[in-house]
């Protein structure tokens, strides 16, 4: 079928899982109102989650989940030889996600304190992008699934997708939600990167930086502001670590 002179692809898409909670995947099993449509225009021959086929026949990567042991790292070099697009897909493959919290530990003292006698092979945790060359990112904890649908039609049309520039405060005014300064709240919502529709502050809840950060972000003005509201440094540099998106801190 054509569309204004134009085949769409049927891409091959394969899902893959690595060190993380496996949400972000479950995020394409959801949204009943466009799921049929959604997977209609896709084929997906291989996702843990929802089918028992494997196939390594494949176009697209989805990789979820950051990296953190050995065997790990030869998985992902395996499915880089085989995708022709490799996407990192959620934050804890973009940036290594809450997993990177671990990097803060001795890693010998934490793995005897979980694993007792049986110790694992493990590695600090590393975002994919530190291992080998990622396409595309898709950043969220977990994804947001209308984004991913709308970078899914632009893979289909081979049009280039163009993240939001803007900060979540940007869709948090649209959505008339009250600021958290003004309800007493740390919220990195001025220097994350929108495109999630702020579900964070509209809950009662500071954003915590799960999108990674905005495009050119007035970080100065951010201290600025949380500092005059009575956060600390410390407050405010464990909320720019907790996903492992910021590099700044205060
Ligand atoms: S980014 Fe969040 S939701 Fe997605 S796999 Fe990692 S921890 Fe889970
Ligand atoms: S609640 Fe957060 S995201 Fe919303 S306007 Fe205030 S600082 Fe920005
Ligand atoms: S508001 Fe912040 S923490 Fe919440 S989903 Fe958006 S970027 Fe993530």
């Amino acid at each position: 079928m054509k569309y204004l002179g134009i085949t769409p692809s049927k891409p091959r898409i394969a899902v893959f899982d690595f060190t993380c909670c496996e949400g972000c995947e479950l995020q394409l099993a959801i949204k009943e109102e466009t799921l049929a449509d959604f997977l209609k225009a896709l084929e997906i021959v291989n996702f843990r989650e929802s089918s028992s086929e494997a196939s390594d026949e494949y176009d697209i990567a989805l990789v979820e989940g950051a990296i953190s042991r050995p065997d790990e790292v030869e998985r992902l070099l395996h499915i880089r030889q085989q995708a022709k697009l490799l996407v990192a897909y959620g934050s804890c493959a973009c940036f290594g996600g809450v997993n990177k919290l671990k990097n803060a530990h001795d890693l010998g003292e934490a793995n005897m304190e979980v694993y007792g006698d049986h110790p694992k092979d493990t590695l600090p945790v590393r975002s994919l992008k530190e291992i080998l060359p990622v396409d595309l990112e898709i950043p969220g904890c977990p994804v947001n699934k209308s984004e991913v649908e709308r970078i899914v039609q632009h893979l289909i049309w081979d049009v280039p997708f163009q993240f939001p520039v803007y900060p979540v405060c940007f869709e948090c005014k649209q959505n008339f939600s009250v600021c958290m300064y003004d309800r007493g709240h740390l919220c990195l919502g001025p220097v994350t990167r929108g495109g999630c529709n702020a579900p964070c502050p509209a809950g009662g809840l500071g954003c915590w930086g799960c999108r990674g950060p905005a495009a050119d972000p007035n970080f100065d003005e951010f201290l600025n502001v949380a500092k005059s509201k009575g956060f600390s440094t410390d407050e405010i540099n464990e909320r720019l670590s907790f996903f492992g998106g910021f590099e700044v801190r205060a």
